[in-house]
């Protein structure tokens, strides 16, 4: 072993302890189930489809009161409540506080009306999120992306454009206009310009769109982690497109 890579490994060693990194090394161990891409892709959307029914159940967070709420209210009339009691909510946060298995990672824009936890409907602990305008990728979300999968074994990577992004249409704008953004609002313009200049016809919707599968493209032929990972069908990579009128995901499927 190199003595870079020893260094790295002795890095992570250090900033999970021992015992997680043990789990990470061996997925198979009984408390880090996995969950595979194609459950972990319904799961949000059933948490998609709950939100945009207006009948969010919260899940590992409702007290006693919440609970009755979900059962009990005409919008929630049949719905099996997925909340907690205080105590068992106590009890997910005591077993979160040890260690943490999302069972998805989002990539998505910071954008405050797009919250990845509430328009899937979940809850702490569900979900490991990188947020940053535009849904770009930089070398530090790629690492925490790539965390998520080695580490935490998340195998399920969502790309979430949204309607009306203000960073894809300040970089459509910014390019044609040829000028410049203010401050470090640039940087996110240089990230999405490639976009631009390969689309130079779309509208914002053609763009944002655009945007998402570049960014899933780049997350997909990643080396050295993701792209094994991808081409084994082990971990995917998929995008989605966040409508804000109706709070509907839809999944941008296939290659
Ligand atoms: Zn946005």
């Amino acid at each position: 072993m190199k003595n870079t890579q020893l260094a790295s490994y002795f890095l992570i060693f250090s900033l999970l302890g021992a015992k997680q990194f043990a789990q990470a090394a061996d997925p198979a161990t009984a408390d880090q189930p996995i969950v595979a891409p194609a459950e972990a892709l319904s799961r949000l959307k059933e948490g998609n489809g709950r939100f945009t029914a207006g009948n969010p159940q919260h899940p590992h967070e409702s007290a006693d009161d919440r609970k009755r709420m979900a059962t009990d209210s005409y919008e929630n009339a049949g719905a099996i409540p997925l909340g907690m009691t205080s105590e068992q909510a106590a009890k997910r946060r005591a077993e979160l506080a040890k260690s943490q298995h999302p069972f998805a990672i989002i990539l998505s824009c910071s954008d405050s009306r797009v919250p990845p936890e509430i328009v899937f409907d979940e809850g702490l602990g569900d979900l490991f999120i990188v947020r940053v305008a535009g849904n770009v990728l930089n070398d530090e979300g790629l690492g925490s992306i790539e965390y998520g999968v080695e580490v935490l074994g998340a195998r399920l990577i969502v790309v979430l454009g949204h309607q009306s992004c203000g960073a894809i249409d300040a970089a459509m704008k910014t390019v044609a206009a040829k000028g410049k953004a203010p401050g470090h609002i640039q940087s996110l313009v240089t990230a999405i310009k490639p976009v631009v200049i390969a689309t130079p016809k779309g509208d914002l919707d053609t763009m944002i769109k655009a945007n998402v599968k570049h960014v899933v493209d780049a997350l997909r032929s990643s080396t050295p982690i993701l792209k094994a990972r991808v081409d084994s069908g082990e971990v995917q990579v998929i995008g989605g497109y966040y409508t804000l009128d109706t709070g509907a995901v839809t999944f941008l499927e296939g290659k």
